[in-house]
């Protein structure tokens, strides 16, 4: 389209979350814009496309959901554009869950307001800078209020020549019918177990049969995938740390102990807080293990290996109570309390536990 150079005005790339959409219609702007196609590709060296990859393009317009700040004034996207920026230059594919945290205000629900279409309307209307196209790229349509939507419409339906609406949406069901059908859609498949199992083995060293397996898992969807290997990650260092606890606690080896507590407040306290309920899940399993109701037991292959011999160890006479340890320690760790003597104190108490 943009080799022929019948670009229609509104494009919507539709389909699941966690594809590359927006980085797709990211480098569909890049590529519009640059100077110097090659094969088939934007250049990556000139003016427009230096700026471009600093997400500063001056003819390149982002539209997202945001949340109103707390004072009375108007809300648009670029109260929120630095934070904007930092997202994409961290984040390839789009995760909204992940967008919310970076608005810092994780119980709101990010829109696109009606301010956002006024504000646009303004920007266009300056003429273009430099490029023969000014470009608006908007994620999530879905989430635009019906005012919004409407005075967009506007722009849509009767467009300036040089304005290109680029929209990307994981829920096209959504979008109001009105702009939906003035878009010119193009669908965009989930990625296959292979792309995903490749980058997973380039980005986070998996190797090829857990990326595959992982992969599996994950629907197509890139977000997810990276998500599963982070817990898959931190899953792993949380059993090595309580089988440590556990061997060592029945072993008494106190000096140990007290290492091993210095150790763990050293991961900060969303880790430890996640580390002790990470536990109590443990200790529970454990229990079921022990009185033999397979069906409502979830261990991973790993887990499982260990508690074929730990489990035994936890009965009716101490499961309560080792859980009621953890949650204290939890609690207690959540009011900021110091972690190395939170845990260490655990740690004692788990000793005394064991061998009730
Ligand atoms: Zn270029």
């Amino acid at each position: 389209m943009a080799d022929r150079d019948n670009i229609p005005h509104a494009i919507l790339l539709e389909g699941p979350s966690g594809i590359g959409k927006f980085a797709m219609a990211r480098a569909f702007a890049q590529y519009i814009h640059c100077e110097n196609r090659v094969n088939g590709d934007s250049c990556g060296r000139c003016p427009s496309c230096v700026q471009h990859q600093s997400f500063n393009h001056i003819d390149t317009h982002f539209v997202f959901p945001v949340v109103k700040k707390s004072s009375p004034k108007k809300s648009f996207s670029d109260d929120y554009i630095e934070e904007w920026r930092e997202y994409l230059s961290e984040n390839m594919y789009m995760d909204f869950q992940k967008w919310l945290l970076s608005l810092d205000n994780i119980n709101a629900q990010p829109l696109i307001y009606v301010d956002e279409s006024a504000e646009l309307i303004r920007k266009l209307n300056y003429t273009s800078h430099l490029a023969k196209y000014k470009i608006v790229l908007l994620w999530l349509p879905e989430k635009m209020n019906e005012q919004c939507a409407n005075k967009l419409l506007k722009l849509i339906e009767e467009p300036h020549d040089d304005t290109l609406f680029i929209m990307v949406s994981n829920n096209s069901r959504e979008i109001l019918p009105t702009i939906y059908s003035r878009t010119q859609r193009i669908s965009m498949k989930r990625l296959s177990d292979d792309v995903i199992a490749q980058y997973l083995m380039l980005h986070y060293g998996v190797g090829d049969q857990d990326a595959l397996a992982l992969a599996h898992i994950s629907d197509g969807n890139i977000v997810t995938a990276e998500k599963t290997v982070t817990l898959a990650e931190e899953n792993q260092k949380f059993l090595d740390l309580f089988i440590r606890l556990m061997r060592l606690a029945y072993q008494r080896k106190i000096k140990d102990l007290k290492d091993w507590s210095v150790e763990v407040a050293g991961l900060g306290r969303e880790q430890e807080m996640r580390f002790l309920e990470y536990s109590q899940r443990l200790i529970r399993e454990n229990f079921i293990y022990n009185i033999n109701e397979p069906q409502l037991m979830y261990l991973n292959q790993q887990e499982a290996q260990f508690s074929r011999n730990f489990a035994r160890f936890i009965t009716e006479r101490n499961v309560i109570k080792l859980i009621e340890v953890m949650n204290n320690a939890l609690t207690d760790i959540s009011s900021n309390a110091n972690g190395g003597i939170v845990m260490f104190d655990m740690a004692i108490k788990v000793i005394l536990l064991l061998k009730s």
